[in-house]
């Protein structure tokens, strides 16, 4: 009763609404939360006015997307403004699922290729981003301590089969973290990974020869075993291997990942006359995803054109953005996602690659990766830019292309990131 009396004074005084803002958040300690006089928005922001892609639920037209709390409640077209306590304006922008980035280094500051998650994930619309073995067994607690549980952008990690993670290459000691076999540790693997289901996604490898030596079939064998003890993908960095590429093939399996799958040779996934190899298409029919970590060295336009032509398409693309690239080519996903605009796959082709199929390799569990109701508030807005855009790969060819789609919001767990570039109204 007492409750009852205090909200009827509240309406009947000036200092009421400002009041009644102040008692809404001890709800729990006043029992009935007091009514303010206008009607409460059922819901905490609404992103209005743009062409809504989510690939996930086939949906391409003009939506509004509603959240409450960190989940999606409702895609609609015309929901009022009036319904939301803050209004992101995303007319004539395309609002997609926040991006899935599967292969970016970011333990910054211990590996040495490694940048800052933030300003190059969550800030550029990659709300999920997925740290391609920076980190080993020895070094993974430090990624969770200090990167994985602090950082604003969704990260997860596969964890290197070696213990040293990538802490040992770098323009200043080319010595990768495999040329010493006894680095490769599957059972420590194994046993970091059951402690960190909650973040560790699979096991990733490096079989490039400044990396793995002339062992790198013994190399992949270990982090195999790695894999199969826990039951998660394995990610294998192609390119530049002692081994033939058809005989690294044959050790993966459905589900397991491809990184740098469109590099130039040699180690490619073209024959000398620029034919799809048989054994490519062979994993791919058995379920091994194409993944294309851009990288520094690990993107050709040639052999992107060649393998499309052929109708291969990457079933994931990636960035691989790093120390090396970030100030280009790579730069970061939306780039990387234009050039293939340029490529010839369609707008909804290209989000797909960075959305739903990333989170069905991955298999998340909390609805990331699309808009429908009930998932994970993470929101993407870009500006499709139309133009002339020069666009340069990992061996420095250039294309120009003429779409580009540029980052100007992100909405994390149903939070505006930084500062978006596009009106944010609070009513
Ligand atoms: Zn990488």
């Amino acid at each position: 009763m007492r409750h009852h009396n205090r909200r009827e004074f509240l309406r009947h005084t000036a200092v009421g609404p400002l009041v009644c803002s102040l008692a809404a958040g001890w709800g729990d300690l006043l029992g009935a939360v007091p009514q303010a006089a206008r009607a409460v928005p059922r819901y905490d922001l609404l992103v209005k006015g743009g062409r809504v892609m989510d690939p996930a639920q086939g949906i391409s037209a003009e939506r509004d997307v509603a959240i409450a709390g960190r989940r999606i409640a409702r895609v609609a077209a015309g929901i009022a403004e009036t319904e939301a306590r803050q209004v992101l304006d995303a007319r004539g922008k395309l609002i997609t699922p926040g991006l899935i980035d599967i292969h970016v280094h970011v333990y910054d500051g211990v590996a040495p290729l490694a940048i800052p998650a933030d300003p190059n994930c969550v800030a550029k619309g990659v709300t999920t981003a997925v740290d391609a073995g920076s980190s080993g067994a020895h070094t993974f607690p430090g990624f969770r301590k200090h990167v994985i549980n602090v950082v604003d952008t969704r990260v997860y990690a596969m964890l290197n089969i070696s213990v040293v993670g990538q802490s040992t290459l770098s323009p200043d000691n080319s010595h990768g973290e495999l040329l010493d076999l006894r680095y490769a540790n599957p059972k420590l693997a194994a046993k970091t990974i059951e402690q960190n289901r909650d973040v560790i996604l699979g096991v990733k490898v490096r079989l490039t020869r400044n990396i793995a030596g002339d062992h790198d079939l013994e190399a992949l064998r270990l982090a195999r075993e790695a894999s199969d003890a826990v039951k998660l993908p394995l990610m294998v960095h192609i390119g530049g291997t002692a081994s033939p590429l058809p005989k690294i093939l044959a050790v993966l399996k459905k589900g397991d990942v491809i990184t740098h799958s469109f590099r130039g040779s040699p180690g490619g996934i073209l024959d000398d006359n620029g034919r799809i190899l048989p054994e490519v298409r062979a994993a791919v029919g058995r379920g091994v995803n194409l993944d294309i970590g851009h990288g520094a060295g690990s993107f050709s336009f040639d052999t992107a054109e060649k393998a499309l032509k052929q109708e291969l398409l990457p079933g994931t693309i990636s960035s691989d953005v790093h120390q090396y690239n970030y100030n280009g080519p790579v730069f970061d996903l939306a780039t990387t996602l234009s050039k293939f605009l340029h490529l010839g796959l369609t707008l909804e082709q290209v989000i797909e690659r960075a959305t739903a199929n990333p989170a069905r390799v991955f298999g998340f569990a909390n609805g990331l990766g699309t808009l429908r109701e009930g998932a994970e508030a993470d929101v993407a807005v870009f500006h499709l830019a139309e133009g002339d855009f020069e666009f340069v790969d990992a061996l420095r060819a250039k294309r120009m292309g003429h779409r580009k789609l540029v980052p100007v919001a992100t909405v994390k767990a149903g939070k505006i990131y930084g500062a978006a570039s596009i009106p944010v109204v609070t009513l």
